[in-house]
């Protein structure tokens, strides 16, 4: 029997044949695919989840391995995009379902076109901005989302459904100023993304099923052993810019809260992408930077390191990550000496 694999779920009684067969039909995108977004396309691709679609802009690094539970050493070593990576371990473990890898960052321009037409989206993001973002195109189009973060050894998540329950701005109605703490500044233990993203996928697939998904704001810390339930039920914001008057600003170009540059959660790296969309030639940049520094390519990416402390990667589509600074000026003065 062709469903065998899923029968350990199907006989728990709230998802049953009828769940399982809804899980088989459904599409979900999870965004960002670093510790929480890989346990989540694990436990859905393994529950059957018919499409998965996994966006993220960064590549494998040795940093990441004790927690983002897909990647491999030799995914590391071979600078292979997290994507790329994590497509190729999610389709051994299920062949039967459609996953499909985005190499992208997401931002106003594309993240309508990335995130509209799926039954939910999953929160894998390391930062405020797009997870504003998220929620204004989930507002915008009627999609429920799940929202997750983890830091340290604290965690928490909700469930975001528009129309009932409030919104992440609802709950979050300031835009944190500053990076405030975050993976890279004060650490995160493996167990709290585990379970953090666990919960999520478990969310999402109360939503895929149709079943009553967690009233809560749930916050957990793994290492003080504390758990903390926040009813938000009657967390509207009655002034929310997002759900009530319908104000995506997030989506605005003509916006405030837009960058071209931005600095990346705490992480010692500005992303740079270009207004206009290119197509990078690899092997001509690579000539041209080999005579200044140390380039290794991919058919995915370029890494090019200009001295010991600058690594530059440059994506096909011109957007170019410069880890060992923070400063956005800096950044700004490496992309144009380097991108030619
Ligand atoms: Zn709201």
């Amino acid at each position: 029997m062709a469903l065998e694999r899923y029968s350990r779920q199907m006989l728990f009684k709230p998802i049953g044949e009828e769940g399982q067969a809804k899980i088989l039909q459904s599409r979900a995108v999870v965004v960002g695919m670093g510790a929480l977004g890989t346990v989540v396309a694990n436990h859905l691709v393994r529950a059957g989840v018919g499409h998965v679609r996994i966006i993220d802009r960064d590549i494998v690094e040795h940093s990441n391995l004790q927690r983002q539970i897909l990647y491999t050493e030799e995914d590391a070593a071979r600078n292979l995009p997290k994507v790329i990576a994590a497509e190729k371990r999610l389709k051994k473990i299920n062949s039967e379902v459609l996953i499909e890898p985005i190499l992208s960052d997401v931002n106003l321009d594309n993240a309508e076109e990335l995130l509209v037409g799926f039954d939910v989206i999953i929160d894998g993001t390391d930062n405020f901005l797009t997870r504003y973002l998220i929620n204004d195109v989930a507002i915008k189009h009627g999609i429920p989302w799940v929202y997750g973060g983890a830091v340290s050894s604290r965690g928490m998540f909700a469930t975001i459904i528009p129309g009932k329950t409030p919104c992440y701005r609802c709950l979050f109605p300031q835009v944190p100023q500053g990076l405030g703490d975050t993976c890279d500044t004060i650490g995160v233990l493996s167990p709290i993304t585990d379970i953090i993203g666990s919960f999520e996928a478990m969310e999402a697939l109360k939503l895929l099923v149709g079943a009553e998904t967690n009233p809560n704001l749930d916050q957990l810390d793994i290492w003080y052993n504390s758990f903390l339930q926040m009813d938000i039920s009657e967390g509207h914001d009655p002034n929310c810019p997002a759900c009530v008057k319908h104000e995506y600003e997030f989506l605005d170009r003509t916006s405030d809260k837009q960058i071209v540059f931005t600095s990346l959660c705490g992480r010692d790296t500005v992303q740079i992408n270009p207004r206009q969309k290119i197509r990078l030639d690899f092997s001509e940049t690579a000539e041209r930077l080999k005579k200044s520094g140390k380039v290794e390519m991919n058919p995915y990416m370029l890494r090019f390191s200009p001295n010991e402390d600058i690594t530059m990667v440059f994506f096909l589509d011109g957007r170019v990550l410069i880890h060992g600074l923070s400063d956005p000026v800096q950044a700004k003065n490496y992309y144009a000496k380097y991108n030619g």
